[in-house]
Formats: structure tokens, C-alpha cells, sequence
């Protein structure tokens, strides 16, 4: 014991999981402080603000929604009022979430057809073109799969769907505040984030942004539905309330979140969401090149997501005693793989509060586990390596 004393410090306890992700400390304060009632003057005022800045964070004209669930609730609300039993659909899945879309179709009784890749790898264009039958009348996509670490082409994907009749909804629960998404050019009709994510307040809020296509849609669609229907929930956002009761408390925080980023962008919300990315990218490049330093695999090679990394554990180790080691030993959560994935792979998220500082600290102590799990790790390379991407970063962003 007076061994471990010599050298044991303290732990601080941080997150870098893709969800829930590091809070903001002013949210957290502004949360505290949140004893209001949903249907007051103050809070409709709060209401409409936040609707407001996530309209700019998301960077669309198009009507938003706030729902109080986790991002599966906007999920299950976009199948649920785009869809009627029967309906063929096409969904993109190349990992846990892209699955999650295919089961919650299959559960409103949609005829569900498939693109997939294999898990680390994104889509194939030609081959969502050849199931792009005129039928089709939803495709549901990620915009970055968070149980893999890959960021799927948006763009492309809405490129095909150009003229044509069917919907595009997006997962962009990680993909927001990591990746450049023009929603209103792209024609996205749904796309969704949530709180948990790249906006820094604990779970529990999803929000999105609906087109006008998708509002027509709603007219004739037949599913059942009663908290996820959309059109009374926009009937009372124009009040401007919510349908039940919102989750104040974290309706105040994503508020002072959202002040956070517009004072990181020079008041504009839009601006902020571009240093969030750039922020990611920063964080995500660093890791990789840290990674490659210290011998280790990428998940995701060829489109790795700037939301987060997925690393492969070093041969015959379980990715397990990595995330294990690292809690112990220094009180950091990253997290393993999900459900096939488990064992074979961790991933350390970028998207949100994380910064410099924060993405050389995992990295170091990342060195030190794997170290200590037998690994043949040089202490320093992946650190050395990760602060030259970010030099190189630098020097280039001066001299553009
Ligand atoms: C976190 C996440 C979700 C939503 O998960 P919830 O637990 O319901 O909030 C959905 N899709 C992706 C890509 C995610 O990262």
C-alpha cells in the first residue's frame, strides 16, 4: 500500500464516451438554478430562444422540434410520422445505430430493405442507387455511426435522392457539431441530434428540424402515435410550448450552451458550431496520428468520423482491459465496443467540450495502460505524434 501511495494521485472523473459526453460547467450552474414552470411567460420566452439557436446550430430554415426523450424518441418519431404499415423504406446500416433504424421500421411494419457495409467501413453509392426504386418512400441514414467511428457521405447519399420522391431522415445525433452539413441544400427532411452529444448537457432532450416535404408527408401517413406526434407537438411549438412537459431543467442548460457557442463564435451560433467542428476535427486527427505512432489500428480507416475514434485493441487483448485500466488507473471513462464490437475495439469521443488538453491527457495515459498491459508501447510516441498534428494543423491554418 505504501507503494501505490507513492505514486497514486488523485482521480478526477471525465468522460470521453461518445454520449454522454464532458458537461458544460455553465450549463451545469444554469441547470441548478432552473425552478421554473412550463407554462409561464418565462418559459415560453426560454422556449423560443433555445428553438431559435438550435435552428442556427443546425443551420436550416426548416421548423425544429424539441422532445423530451433520449435521441431514440426523435428516431422512433421519424418512422412513426413519415411512415404508413407497408411502406417500402431503405435504410443505410453499417453498424449498432444503422440497425437500430432497421428494427425500428421493422417494428411500424415498414417493407425494410438494406444497404450495408461491414462494420469500420461506409457505404458503396452504386449499390444504394440500384435499391433507389422509385417506391421507395424513406431512406434513414447516419451522418457518423457512433459504434464504429465512421462518418458516412450525407452529401452524396442526398445527391441521389435529387427529384426523387423519396425522404431522407438523418441520424445526425453525433454527426452534429462534428460534420458540415448543409440541411437545406441537401434537402435533408428530418434530421436529428441530441442533448447528450457535441451540445454539452446531460441526456435526455432530442431535438430536429423538419421540411416542409416532410410536414405534407405527415397528411397521409398511418402509423400510431400519441408522445411522438409530430404535428401536435408543432402546433404547440408555435404557442411556443411543448405538448407535455418538457424537461426544463435541461432546456435552461442546452440554453446557456448554446450562449456558450455564440460566444465562441463571436456572437453568431453558426460560427460557434464551425469552431465545434474544426475543434472535433483538431481532437480526432490528433488521436489518429497518436494511434499510429503507438502501433495501433484504426476501426475506421478509410472515413473515419471527427466525432469520435474507434481504435482496435492491440492483438489478443481485450478492449475491455483498456477501458477498465484507464477508469482505475486515472478515473477516465472511454468506452468499448458495442455489441459484436465488444472486446475487439475502444472508442474516445471528440465531439463537444473536449480540447487540447483533454485529447494529449488520454492519449498519455492510454500509453500508460496499454504499457502496463504488456503491450510494446514507447511512452511519449503517441503524444509526440499528436502534438504534431496539431502544429502542423496550426502552421498550416496561418499561413492559408
Ligand atoms: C447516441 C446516439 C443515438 C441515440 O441514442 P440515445 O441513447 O437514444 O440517446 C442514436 N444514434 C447515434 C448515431 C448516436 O450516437
Amino acid at each position: 500500500v505504501i507503494g501505490e501511495l507513492q505514486y497514486r494521485m488523485i482521480r478526477k472523473s471525465r468522460l470521453f464516451t461518445p454520449g454522454p459526453t464532458p458537461l458544460l460547467p455553465a450549463a451545469q450552474f444554469a441547470m441548478a438554478a432552473a425552478d421554473l414552470h412550463h407554462r409561464t411567460p418565462e418559459f415560453r420566452a426560454l422556449f423560443a430562444r433555445v428553438v431559435k439557436q438550435l435552428q442556427e446550430f443546425i443551420g436550416t430554415q426548416n421548423e425544429m422540434l424539441l422532445l423530451t426523450s433520449s435521441g431514440t424518441g426523435a428516431m422512433e418519431a421519424a418512422v412513426a410520422n413519415l411512415t404508413s404499415p407497408g411502406d417500402p423504406v431503405l435504410v443505410l446500416s453499417a453498424g449498432k445505430f444503422g440497425e437500430r433504424w432497421a428494427s425500428l421500421a421493422n417494428t411500424f411494419g415498414c417493407k425494410v430493405a438494406t444497404v450495408s457495409a461491414p462494420y469500420g467501413s461506409t457505404f458503396d453509392l452504386d449499390q444504394i442507387r440500384n435499391q433507389l426504386t422509385g417506391d421507395v418512400r424513406v431512406l434513414f441514414m447516419q451522418a457518423t455511426e457512433s459504434s464504429t467511428g465512421v462518418r458516412h457521405d450525407v452529401a452524396k447519399v442526398a445527391e441521389l435522392l435529387r427529384q426523387a420522391d423519396t425522404l431522407l431522415v438523418v441520424d445526425a445525433i453525433t454527426g452534429l457539431g462534428t460534420t458540415t452539413l448543409d440541411v437545406d441544400k441537401l434537402a435533408i427532411d428530418i434530421i436529428i441530434g441530441g442533448s447528450q452529444k457535441a451540445v454539452m448537457v446531460p441526456p435526455g432532450l432530442a431535438y430536429c428540424a423538419v421540411s416542409q416535404r416532410a410536414w405534407q408527408r405527415m397528411e397521409s401517413s398511418r402509423q400510431p402515435r400519441y408522445y411522438f406526434d409530430l404535428q401536435r407537438e408543432r402546433k404547440a411549438a408555435a404557442t411556443p410550448e411543448g405538448s407535455f412537459t418538457p424537461a426544463t431543467a435541461l432546456v435552461v442548460a442546452l440554453g446557456a450552451a448554446l450562449d456558450f457557442l455564440a460566444a465562441q463564435g463571436s456572437g453568431s451560433v453558426a460560427e460557434g458550431r464551425c469552431r465545434l467542428i474544426a475543434n472535433a476535427e483538431t481532437c480526432a486527427a490528433m488521436t489518429r496520428a497518436a494511434a499510429g505512432a503507438m502501433g495501433l489500428e484504426l476501426f475506421a480507416r478509410s472515413s473515419p468520423a471527427a466525432a469520435l475514434t474507434a481504435i482496435k485493441s492491440p492483438q489478443g487483448m481485450d478492449s475491455g482491459e483498456v477501458v477498465k485500466a484507464i477508469k482505475t488507473e486515472f478515473g477516465a471513462v472511454i468506452a468499448n465496443g458495442q455489441g459484436e464490437m465488444k472486446g475487439s475495439l475502444f472508442r474516445i469521443a471528440h465531439l463537444g467540450y473536449f480540447d487540447y488538453m483533454d485529447t494529449l491527457a488520454i492519449i498519455g495515459a492510454l500509453e500508460h495502460v496499454l504499457a502496463s498491459l504488456g503491450c510494446d508501447v514507447e511512452l511519449g510516441h503517441g503524444v509526440t505524434a499528436a502534438q504534431r498534428e496539431y502544429a502542423s494543423r496550426k502552421a498550416k491554418a496561418v499561413t492559408a
